[in-house]
Order: C-alpha cells, then sequence, then structure tokens
C-alpha cells in the first residue's frame, strides 16, 4: 500500500467523526477535541443541534450548522471568525428552545403562560428590571419548585398551610391567605393600578375624566379601578386590573371574570346611551403579561411606545411584590420590608438607596 495525502475533504471527515479513528494513536489534541465538541453539540442524546460537522468550501475548511432538522442549513466560513461564537450561540439557542417548545413541550402550567408573551421573560436574559432576589424566587415558582408545604414529597409531613390551615401550595401563598391578603396582595394590585393610572394622565386621553377607585352613582355597587368618561360624556371605559396566578385557564377565566362583572353591573348607562367598553389588566402574580392587556393600555389612550417600556417593569414589579409577600409568609413577624427599586414604590430620591460610606477627612496639612 503506498502513501496518500491527505485531502481537505479527509480532514473534514475526520474532524466531523465520520472517519472512524483510534483515539489512542492521537492522544488528546485540539483536533479531537474539535471531534468531541462536534459529537457533544449533535449526535449523542439531547444534543441541542441537529447538525454540526466541519466541511469542505471553497477550498477551506468551513462549518457547517442545521439546528432544527426541517430549519435551515448555515456555513460558516473564515470570514464569520470575528462573530463565531455569537453565531454558535445563537444557533445552539434555537436548537434548545425548538426543543423546549416544539418537540417536549414543557407541562409546567405557568411556563405555557410565560410563553405567551416574549416580555415575560426579557429579564432572564438581560436581568432587567428585577432585584436578585425576585430572581430567586420567580424562577423556582414558575417551575413550582418553591419551598413550602404542599411541594414537599413525604407524606408524614404536614401540607397544610403554617398560617391559615388550608393546603399551602404556591397558589394559596401568592393569592389567596388571608395573612398577606389584605396587606401585600392589595399592594401588589394597587402598584400595577398606579402606575397605569398615571401612564393614563400621560397619555392621548388625559383630557377624559380619570377616577380611581370610585363608585358610579346608580343601582350598582360594583368598583373599577380606573373610570375614564369621555368629555362628553357619552363614552366610559371602565379598566380593572388584576394579578392572578399563571395557569392558562385562571388567567383566561380571570380576564372573562372581570369583562363579565362589569359589563353586566354597568348595563344600565347603556340604555341611557352611553358607550361603555371593559378594558382587564391582567399581569400574572409571577411576572408574566397577558397579551390582550396590551389592547386595554392602547385603547387607554397609551402610546405603543410607552407600553413595550413598561411591559418589562410592570412584570417585574408584580415578582417583586410576590418575592415579598412569600417571604412574609414564611418569616412571619421577622419579615422586615425594604425598599424597593424595582417595586414601583421607590421613593423619590436618592434616600433609599445604602448610605454611602464617607471616606474619613484627610488630616490637614501644616
Ligand atoms: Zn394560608
Amino acid at each position: 500500500m503506498g502513501r496518500q495525502d491527505v485531502t481537505l475533504s479527509d480532514m473534514a471527515a475526520y474532524l466531523s467523526n465520520e472517519t472512524p479513528s483510534k483515539k489512542k494513536n492521537f492522544g488528546y489534541t485540539t483536533f479531537t477535541r474539535i471531534r468531541e465538541v462536534c459529537r457533544g453539540l449533535s449526535s449523542i442524546k439531547d444534543a441541542p443541534l441537529h447538525k454540526i460537522k466541519i466541511v469542505e468550501q471553497e477550498g477551506k475548511l468551513a462549518i457547517l450548522v442545521q439546528a432544527i432538522e426541517d430549519g435551515p442549513e448555515a456555513v460558516y466560513t473564515e470570514s464569520h471568525v470575528k462573530k463565531l461564537q455569537l453565531l454558535l450561540k445563537k444557533e445552539v439557542n434555537t436548537g434548545i428552545l425548538h426543543r423546549f417548545i416544539t418537540q417536549k413541550p414543557v407541562k409546567s402550567q405557568v411556563v405555557q403562560v410565560v410563553l405567551q408573551h416574549p416580555q415575560s421573560n426579557s429579564f432572564v436574559r438581560n436581568g432587567g428590571q428585577m432585584s436578585f432576589s425576585a430572581h430567586k424566587i420567580v424562577h423556582k415558582a414558575r417551575l413550582n419548585m418553591l419551598v413550602c408545604n404542599a411541594n414537599t414529597w413525604d407524606p408524614a409531613s404536614t401540607k397544610k398551610c403554617r398560617r391559615c390551615g388550608a393546603k399551602e401550595t404556591q397558589m394559596h401563598i401568592l393569592q389567596v391567605c388571608n395573612y398577606n391578603k389584605s396587606g401585600l396582595i392589595t399592594e401588589r394590585h394597587n402598584a400595577v393600578h398606579n402606575k397605569v393610572s398615571e401612564l393614563i394622565e400621560k397619555g392621548s386621553k388625559r383630557n377624559w375624566e380619570l377616577q380611581d377607585d370610585l363608585v358610579i352613582p346608580g343601582p350598582s355597587v360594583k368598583r373599577p379601578d380606573i373610570m375614564l368618561k369621555s368629555p362628553d360624556g357619552k363614552e366610559i371605559i371602565l379598566a380593572d386590573v388584576t394579578c392572578p396566578y399563571e395557569y392558562l385557564k385562571g388567567i383566561q377565566r380571570a380576564w372573562d371574570h372581570k369583562v363579565d362583572k362589569y359589563t353586566k353591573a354597568y348595563k344600565y348607562l347603556e340604555a341611557r346611551g352611553i358607550k361603555v367598553t371593559v378594558l382587564p389588566i391582567v399581569v400574572g402574580s409571577l411576572g408574566t403579561w397577558w397579551k390582550p392587556s396590551t389592547n386595554s393600555l392602547l385603547q387607554l389612550g397609551i402610546d405603543r411606545k410607552t407600553i413595550n417600556e413598561w411591559i418589562p417593569k410592570l412584570c417585574a414589579a408584580t415578582a417583586e411584590y410576590s418575592k415579598n409577600i412569600y417571604w412574609r409568609h414564611i418569616k412571619g413577624d421577622r419579615y422586615q420590608s425594604i425598599p424597593m427599586k424595582f417595586g414601583l414604590d421607590k421613593p423619590p430620591g436618592n434616600s433609599w438607596k445604602r448610605g454611602k460610606r464617607r471616606k474619613p477627612p484627610k488630616p490637614a496639612k501644616n
């Protein structure tokens, strides 16, 4: 057998694991590492990418990536070197997301709601307007892994609420339990409500008459959070804020319930020739935006740019409050509230910041 020169396609086949090789003969080199990376990213079980291999392109080696089985193939050559890391990361992201959403959909109820709106997750990648302490709670909570009595597997330990005796689920702590109901749970609702009112006053319907928490004179005693009356008095918009727990049916039910409640209650206004619109604003308690709420804000006269800017902030604020609700529930009287930077209740100025330590004055020069 004569000697043969190695061609580029031989090299490509070797680096992509297509040529069998004896590891012993090569040891652990940069080339064997490339083989391992290709295998780890595409051929082993649960690998993120559908295909990644080294190919020959115009007389040089290049990387071919196909993130999803039916997706497009991308070839990265020398010209991509500067951005290669970024580009490959993007491909892996696409692959992982595809599996997460389409191939093996997540069963968590909360995640299904989160997926409805991309803004609900914007803080995950960039940190967002959310404190570290809220991050610590929110990610666990969205996977139903918060420490609480109902989440224990031990059949012998109690599942009862440490404050009221009902079953202590995450939902119970964050939405229902009387321990926080009139305090922090109401504050969470009010934080969103106040912010929305504030935005309306700066929006295109600022000349409308805005009333908060008012019983409209008439046979109904239902109190919508926000009432907007047009200058000519012929149109009334009722808006109501709610922060339900995130599961698809529940969040949709919360929405329908709001519409139903106020439409029925203010039917008599329509009989008088006044147009009544009911607009629910729904923000999930673990920081998710319920998509139709965007339309509600638009109809309240807030422009799209402001809305897009405020969605992540409103989501973050509800998450901050939910974090406080959880800790107050667990810690009870030992719970101490601290000023929230991202909770929409930031006091004016810099007074909320921890006092800066001052340097001791320099000794005077003689
Ligand atoms: Zn309870």
